[in-house]
C-alpha cells in the first residue's frame, strides 16, 4: 500500500509547476491534522489563538470524539516552514482529525513540527493571541465569538445568522454542517451566538480596531445562512446588509466589506452595494448541473440554478465583475456516490463552470471541501476527494484565469507561494505573487 509521503511526493514530480507547498496545504485540508495534546492552545487564555468555529465546524469528527481537543482547542491555523520539502511561509487553516497521519507535535529538541507517516516534514508556527482577543464586550462575550479573526488576522468572519433557514435533509446542502455545528456548540455549552445583535458586532470591531495597531485586518465578511423568510424582520438583503451599513456608518472604509449570501435578485444586490459591501459572493457551490440540484436541494427549489448563475452575472453591473466571486466547494464533484468516477471528468466540468465565468471577467473561487462527519457527503465520503483532483484543479484555476487575462481576485491579500495568507484552500498560493497594491 503506497503511503501519504509517496502520494504527495508522486504528485509534487508529476506537477512541478503547483507549488509543493500547496500539494501539502490541500492534503492538510481535505483529510484533517492530528494534534498532540501538547501542541493544543489555553483556549482564550493562552498564548495561541484558538480555533473559533466561525461558521462551520471544519473537523473530521464531532466535538464530543474530539478528546482533550474539545476542552483545550486546537490553533485557529498553522504556519508550515522548511523541513525537507524546503516549504515557503504556508498558512493553513486547522481542521482536525484524530487518525490523520499528519500530525502536530514537539521533536526530541522540543521544537514544534509537522510530522507525515512519522517523518518531520515542516516546522510549525502558531498564531499568537492578538491583543484584541483578550478583551471582552461589556456583556461579557469575547471578540473570539463575536468577531473571529482568520487568515492570519487579515479577515474578520462576521457569521451574523449561525443556523441556515434551508433546514433537513431535503433543503440543507449535503456538504454543510452549519446546523449541526450550531447544535453541537449549544450542546457543549459553548457561547454560540444564533443571531449577532448589530451592538455587539460594533463593539467587537471597535476594539479591534483599537488594539489591532498594525492594521493586520483590512477585510470583514458578512456571512450565515440562507434566509428564505425573514430574520429579525429582515429579508436576507436587508438583514445582512444592515450589519455593512452600520459598519460603514461607524468606521468607514477602515476595513473592505464582503458579504456571503445567496444569489439574489439585483435590486438587493444593489441594496448591498449601496450599504457599503464592495465585494459580493453569490457562491455557486458546485458547477454540474445534476450535481448541484442532488447537492442543493434548497437553493434548486427557491432558485434554481439557471436563476443562480444568471443573477450572478446580473450582479456583475452592480458590482463590476472584479468584485463578484462566487465560491464553490472544490471536491464534491468527487463524492460518492452521485459525483463523478475519474479525476478528468471531475476536471472538466469545473473547469467548464471556470471558462464560463472567467470569460465574462468573474472570478470564482474556492474552499477544498472538508467531508465533515455529520453531513451526507461527508459521511460517504469520510477521505474527500482525491488530493489529485486538488492539484489539477490549481494548475486548471490557474491557467484559465490567465487565458482569460484575470489576476487573483481582490481582498484574499496577498498572492504566491511564501506569502498567501488565505488559509482554506491554496488557490493563493499557487497565483503568481504580485504587487500588494493590487489586492487593496
Ligand atoms: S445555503 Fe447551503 S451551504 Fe449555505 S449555510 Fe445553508 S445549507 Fe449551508
Amino acid at each position: 500500500m503506497t503511503s501519504r509521503t509517496d502520494l504527495i511526493e508522486d504528485l509534487m514530480g508529476r506537477f512541478p509547476h503547483v507549488p509543493r507547498e500547496a500539494v501539502i496545504k490541500e492534503d492538510l485540508l481535505r483529510g484533517g491534522l492530528a494534534f498532540d495534546d501538547s501542541a493544543l492552545t489555553d483556549n482564550e487564555s493562552g498564548d495561541v489563538k484558538p480555533k473559533s468555529y466561525f461558521i462551520f465546524s471544519f473537523d473530521h469528527r464531532t466535538l464530543p470524539e474530539l478528546g482533550e481537543a474539545a476542552l483545550r482547542r486546537p490553533p485557529e491555523e498553522i504556519v508550515l516552514t522548511g523541513g525537507p520539502y524546503e516549504l515557503r511561509r504556508t498558512v493553513v487553516s486547522v481542521r482536525t482529525n484524530p487518525d490523520s497521519p499528519y500530525r502536530v507535535r514537539p521533536d526530541d529538541e522540543g521544537r514544534l513540527m509537522l510530522f507525515l507517516d512519522g517523518r518531520a516534514i515542516a516546522e510549525v508556527g502558531l498564531p499568537p493571541m492578538p491583543d484584541y482577543y483578550r478583551h471582552t464586550l461589556a456583556n461579557g462575550k469575547s471578540v473570539m465569538e463575536v468577531a473571529p479573526t482568520i487568515q492570519w488576522g487579515y479577515l474578520i468572519y462576521l457569521t451574523a445568522f449561525r443556523v441556515c433557514q434551508y433546514f433537513g435533509a431535503k433543503e440543507e446542502c449535503q456538504y454543510c454542517d452549519i446546523n449541526h455545528n450550531w447544535r453541537q456548540h449549544k450542546a457543549a455549552g459553548r457561547p454560540y451566538t444564533g443571531v449577532k445583535p448589530v451592538d455587539e458586532v460594533l463593539e467587537a470591531l471597535a476594539i479591534i480596531d483599537k488594539y489591532d495597531t498594525a492594521r493586520t485586518s483590512q477585510a470583514y465578511t458578512l456571512t450565515g445562512g440562507s434566509i428564505t423568510s425573514k430574520v429579525d424582520g429582515l429579508a436576507e438583503a436587508d438583514f445582512y446588509g444592515r450589519y455593512a451599513q452600520a459598519i460603514e456608518e461607524r468606521f468607514p472604509g477602515r476595513w473592505i466589506g464582503k458579504v456571503v449570501a445567496q444569489a439574489l435578485p439585483r435590486a438587493d444586490v444593489q441594496r448591498f452595494h449601496d450599504y457599503g459591501i464592495r465585494i459580493y459572493h453569490p457562491n455557486y457551490e458546485v458547477w454540474d448541473k445534476r450535481l448541484f440540484e442532488l447537492y442543493c436541494p434548497g437553493k434548486e427549489r427557491y432558485v434554481g440554478r439557471e436563476e443562480w448563475h444568471r443573477r450572478i452575472l446580473d450582479s456583475a453591473e452592480v458590482f463590476g465583475p472584479r468584485n463578484v466571486i462566487p465560491n464553490f466547494v472544490a471536491g464534491v464533484e468527487m463524492a460518492a456516490p452521485h459525483g463523478f468516477a475519474s479525476v478528468d471528468e471531475a476536471i472538466d466540468s469545473t473547469a467548464e463552470g471556470l471558462q464560463y465565468f472567467m470569460s465574462r471577467g468573474i472570478t470564482p473561487r474556492f474552499t477544498t471541501w472538508c467531508p465533515e462527519p455529520t453531513t451526507p457527503l461527508g459521511r460517504a465520503n469520510p477521505q474527500g476527494a482525491p488530493l489529485e483532483y486538488h492539484i489539477r484543479l490549481l494548475e486548471v484555476y490557474r491557467s484559465i484565469m490567465e487565458a482569460n487575462g484575470l489576476s487573483s481576485p481582490p481582498g484574499y491579500g496577498p498572492a504566491g507561494a511564501g506569502r498567501a495568507v488565505f488559509s482554506v484552500s491554496s488557490f493563493m498560493d499557487s497565483l503568481p505573487a504580485e504587487p500588494a497594491a493590487a489586492h487593496s
